[in-house]
């Protein structure tokens, strides 16, 4: 189904909401400015009356002690809730917990078990979203998403023709159509002056989004893959911009420059020379601690050991852009199931991304890798700009793409173009595929690559607390409706 930008935004009146018991927000301000009067009004012909009626001291202490309690009752009623019901809400287990959940100032302000209501919890309320029996799940985080919707997060060019702080949020807010609710805006290896400029991009791009309270996907810290890479698995990057980190951190600012605070994950080759160093550098715990992930490499499996002990704690696509599994030389996707070796070394077996698309990995190397290491499992879309354009031919800078369903690839060959799939299409098929739980393919989307990111506090999960950016779904796993900081953004006009 092709959806315009348009039917991305939601008035209020749509068939969820029930709008008897709906109003603005100020609406709101003048209903609790009123029932503060009221209460007021109340305690002052209180007060009059104990005065005029028996004029003692007791009574008079008595009435300004309750002039205090209606203040602070009036108080606390200036808390708005939305509360959705008759959910099914994803637990960090995986399991579904049938209940209710609040929403107050974008945040996640309870969650209330079947059975758990009292009549008292009703008075802050000033919306109710029947989600009628269906899954309400965090919304999903994307930590590799090259472009989408024709635009480009690498695009090189400067002037006119070039990147622009719209074109990014213009990606953000349509994400949200496919349930993704933050993602990390990722460029393929390019030159140092495009890096900066595109970093510091990104950054404008997120201030304006905020500024401006955009109604879009959340715009991450980057994901920078390469420079730093095998030249024999550089996959669609192009050549003449990969280079090893031989100076280590040195090297690593030479290319993306000092300031690394809008940088999220780094994907390198770990046995270049000079990687470790950098690995240990970038990782170390201080404000500008950055995620950072193997991939495109010919790394073996001791050099992924000695990847993790340097603090990598991810791998990138898994299977693509790496030497393959053999029974004697497992390669990176052997620490999938190394728990035993690196809990002796007292590290954790590293989280590894999946494409899955149903092209770049065969669904049964996406349930081995899942059955091996469920927790560490992370979809990511990897999709580049001609993902969302929909079928035919399409030209995205100098570079001619056919879409036919999922499958892109340059026109007039059968080279792969990149991945056009979006992120609850890939969950569909990581579900399907797998056989796991709906939960457990959730987590996948959700929990995961929050973790991955040390943001699980915040996104990614449904707790008090957290960011209100959630989706619901039915059990087929359609996005039904997206909700970011609280704020419906998107819902599905079909199937709703
Ligand atoms: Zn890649």
């Amino acid at each position: 189904m092709k959806r315009s930008a348009g039917e991305a935004l939601v008035d209020g009146g749509d068939i969820d909401v029930e709008s008897h018991n709906r109003t603005t927000d100020l609406d709101n301000d003048v209903m609790n400015k009123n029932k503060a009067a009221s209460l007021l009004h109340r305690t002052v012909t209180s007060l009059t009356a104990s005065t005029t009626d028996d004029d003692t001291d007791d009574c008079i202490v008595q009435s300004k002690q309750k002039c205090i309690e209606d203040e602070s009752i009036a108080k606390t009623n200036t808390k708005q809730i939305t509360r959705l019901i008759n959910a099914r809400i994803l637990q960090q287990d995986g399991t579904l917990l049938s209940g209710s959940l609040d929403v107050s100032n974008g945040l996640i302000s309870a969650i209330h078990k079947d059975g758990s209501l009292n009549d008292e919890d009703i008075s802050s309320v000033i919306e109710v979203v029947d989600c009628k029996g269906r899954i309400l799940s965090p919304g999903y985080i994307d930590i590799q998403l090259n472009g989408a919707y024709g635009i480009d997060f690498s695009n090189d060019c400067i002037g006119e023709e070039g990147l622009k702080a719209d074109d990014v949020l213009h990606v953000a807010n349509r994400l949200v159509e496919t349930g993704v609710t933050s993602f990390c805006p990722t460029m393929v290896s390019s030159s140092s002056e495009t890096y900066r400029h595109i970093i510091s991009l990104m950054d404008t791009a997120r201030k304006q989004q905020q500024e401006e309270q955009q109604v879009g996907a959340n715009i991450l810290g980057m994901h920078l893959e390469g420079p730093f890479f095998a030249k024999t698995k550089a996959g669609a990057h192009d050549k003449q911009h990969i280079v090893s980190p031989v100076n280590d951190m040195s090297s690593v600012e030479e290319v993306y420059g000092i300031d690394q605070e809008n940088i999220d994950i780094v994907t390198l080759a770990p046995e270049l020379p000079g990687a470790y160093k950098a690995i240990q550098s970038m990782t170390a715990a201080n404000p500008q601690s950055i995620v950072v992930s193997c991939g495109h490499t010919e790394a073996t499996y001791d050099d992924g050991i000695k990847a993790v002990s340097c603090g990598a704690t991810l791998l990138t696509h898994l299977f693509n852009a790496m030497i393959p599994f053999h029974h004697r030389k497992p390669g990176l996707v052997g620490l999938l199931s190394s728990e035993v070796k690196l809990g002796n070394m007292n590290l954790k077996r590293p989280f590894y991304s999946l494409i899955v698309d149903g092209i770049h990995v065969h669904e049964s190397a996406v349930c081995m890798a899942y059955k091996s290491h469920p927790d560490g499992c992370v979809l990511v879309t990897d999709a580049m700009a001609a993902m969302g354009l929909g079928d035919g031919d399409h030209s995205l800078g100098n570079m001619k793409v056919s879409i036919k369903g999922d499958r892109a690839t340059l026109t007039d060959s059968d080279v792969l173009a990149g991945s056009v799939v979006s992120m609850d299409m890939c969950v569909k098929r990581f579900h399907k595929f797998t056989g796991c739980s709906i939960g457990e393919a959730l987590l996948c989307a959700t929990l995961h690559p929050a973790q991955v990111l040390k943001k699980q506090s915040s996104i990614g999960i449904l707790a008090v607390g957290a960011k209100a950016d959630m989706i619901l779904l039915n059990d087929e796993l359609d996005v039904l409706s997206t909700w970011v900081d609280g704020k419906q953004v998107f819902q599905n006009k079909i199937l709703n």
